[in-house]
């Protein structure tokens, strides 16, 4: 008897942040998704520390924002950093001061095992199928076109499942991304090795602070201090490649070593206890988790997430870039679904403005280590032209917090949509008035115009999520490219 051909609108490898937000966002358009994932949820991923973002961007657009409050998250209020020549920690808030309330000034720090789950469970009561313990491996291709995947299940039998689109979620260890043509580069700059564990009882920072991510330079790199709950703690060393014998043998002792290389992590852990059971308890070590793909897409088939693109976790862009790439990539096969647009179209807007986004976070990143070895970094000169009494960082995000959080669009949202519109030009002005100081220097972060796009961007996702279609007619963001409608969800040609 001959088997039924599985048809689906969209099969979605990998149950992360990136698979589950796309499943949602385009199971809530009523199509068929199906979400094929190697695991059983809740297991164990690293990425703790969020962006607000996430948080109030696109986590709101899926309708996880109660889920993720009634998780009891460590609310982030920002990062607090051991770097450069200052030898005192400082600390920058997502608010635009530390002592104005705002709702969206925060993010969270998460026990993925938990908000992975979340993220995956909302995507089944939005409509998408998932299929826990099956593992994809390889993509079916009919006429030069991906029609659909082959994967094993609990079974051992090898099954086939067919869809318009194939998403490549599946993260860095993805089995399929090359199918989609292209190489990955790996990333000469960062070139680190990461190792990590988890402790129980160790200090905090004071109050407001106690939630924020403690970042800290050390001579062999640099350690991450997420605090997870009052008690645990993620720690981890990111180490440069010519100490990468500092990571090989025994990881307990490697660890441990480390640790006392770093005074101030040194002191933080004194009176804490590594945790060796459970999810937590193993040792972990990453390398070579930088790269970029050449191409992140071809007809029936896009990359997501880690699949497609990450650079060094210094600063917490991964889910990000996951989540972000995952509406992205959803507006596109939403609106060539709908017949809105065509595929081509759809897919080289996902991917000029993906990879945009990913190039911003590269250049960020490149400029912030340069500052490692450089007191007069991007900071200072936030601080030279704004005239602020905060510190060089607070400064920084005084100016940027003030466009994309929009926290007055909150507390009045009958005025909101008048302030919205004009949000794109007051972010371009306040954003070149950042760029260079009073010599007309420019800061080296904004240089780029690839950076001050992508913040306008980031302001927009988050506006829109809270606006919906109070926000008023999007623009272009590329020469001839398309548009947001304004409910987010789908791509529109401009108007002429
Ligand atoms: P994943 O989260 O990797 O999800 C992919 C899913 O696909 C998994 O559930 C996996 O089981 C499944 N899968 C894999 N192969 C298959 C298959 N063949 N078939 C079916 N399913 C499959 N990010 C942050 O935002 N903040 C941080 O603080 C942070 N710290 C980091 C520290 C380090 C050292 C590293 C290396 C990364 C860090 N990241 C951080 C990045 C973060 O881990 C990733 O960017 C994020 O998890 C990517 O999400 P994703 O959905 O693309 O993939």
């Amino acid at each position: 008897m001959p088997v039924e051909r599985e048809e689906f609108d969209v099969v979605v490898v990998g149950g992360g942040p990136g698979g589950a937000t796309l499943a949602a966002l385009v199971a809530m358009q009523g199509h068929r998704v199906l979400v094929l994932e190697k695991e059983t949820f809740p297991r164990y991923q690293i990425g703790e520390s969020l962006l607000p973002s996430t948080i109030h961007g696109v986590c709101k657009m899926i309708g996880v924002t109660d889920a993720l409050a009634a998780a009891g998250f460590t609310h982030k209020k920002g990062g607090t950093f051991r770097w450069g020549a200052k030898p005192e920690p400082w600390t920058f808030s997502f608010s635009v001061s530390p002592k104005i309330a705002s709702s969206t000034s925060y993010a969270y720090q998460v026990e993925r095992s938990k908000f992975d789950k979340i993220l995956l469970d909302n995507a089944v009561s939005k409509g998408a199928e998932v299929r826990f313990r099956t593992q994809v491996s390889d993509v079916i291709e009919e006429d030069g076109r991906v029609v659909g995947v082959t994967y094993s299940g609990e079974d051992g039998a090898e099954h086939r499942a067919y869809a318009r689109f194939v998403v490549d979620a599946s993260g860095n260890g993805s089995r399929i991304y090359k199918r989609v043509g292209g190489t990955r580069v790996y990333s000469e700059f960062f070139r680190s090795l990461a190792l990590f564990g988890y402790f129980e009882g160790g200090r905090r920072l004071p109050a407001p602070y106690s939630g924020n991510i403690l970042s800290v330079a050390f001579n062999s790199g640099w350690f991450w201090y997420i605090p997870l709950s009052d008690t645990l703690t993620s720690v981890g060393a990111v180490v440069r490649r010519e100490n990468a014998e500092k990571v090989q043998g025994d990881p307990e002792a490697s660890l441990s070593a480390l640790i006392d290389e770093c005074p101030l992590i040194k002191d933080y852990l004194s009176g804490a206890t590594r945790v060796t059971e459970g999810q937590y308890g193993q040792i972990r070590a990453r390398k070579d988790y930088s790269y970029h793909h050449t191409t992140f897409w071809r007809p029936g088939f896009v990359l997501i997430g880690d699949a497609a693109c990450f650079v060094d976790p210094v600063f917490s862009s991964g889910v990000h870039l996951a989540t972000y790439s995952a509406l992205l990539a959803s507006r596109s096969i939403n609106s060539a679904l709908a017949g809105l647009v065509g595929e081509e179209e759809a897919f080289t807007e996902f991917e000029a403005r993906y990879r945009r986004e990913y190039g911003v976070f590269y250049e960020f990143l490149m400029s912030f280590y340069d500052m490692h070895r450089d007191e007069d970094s991007y900071f200072w000169s936030a601080k030279k032209v704004t005239h602020s009494g905060h510190t060089e960082l607070e400064s920084f995000v005084e100016l940027v917090a003030g466009v994309s959080s929009s926290e007055f669009a909150l507390r009045d949202a009958e005025s909101a949509a008048v302030r919205m519109k004009d949000k794109s030009a007051e972010f371009a002005a306040a954003i070149d008035e950042l760029a260079a100081d009073r010599e007309g220097n420019m800061a080296p972060l904004f240089k780029s115009s690839a950076v001050r796009q992508a913040m306008q961007e980031g302001a927009q996702v988050q506006s829109r999520a809270f606006l919906g279609e109070d926000l008023g007619p999007d623009v272009p963001m590329f020469p001839g490219g398309l548009v947001t409608s304004n409910d987010g969800l789908f791509w529109l040609p401009a108007k002429a």
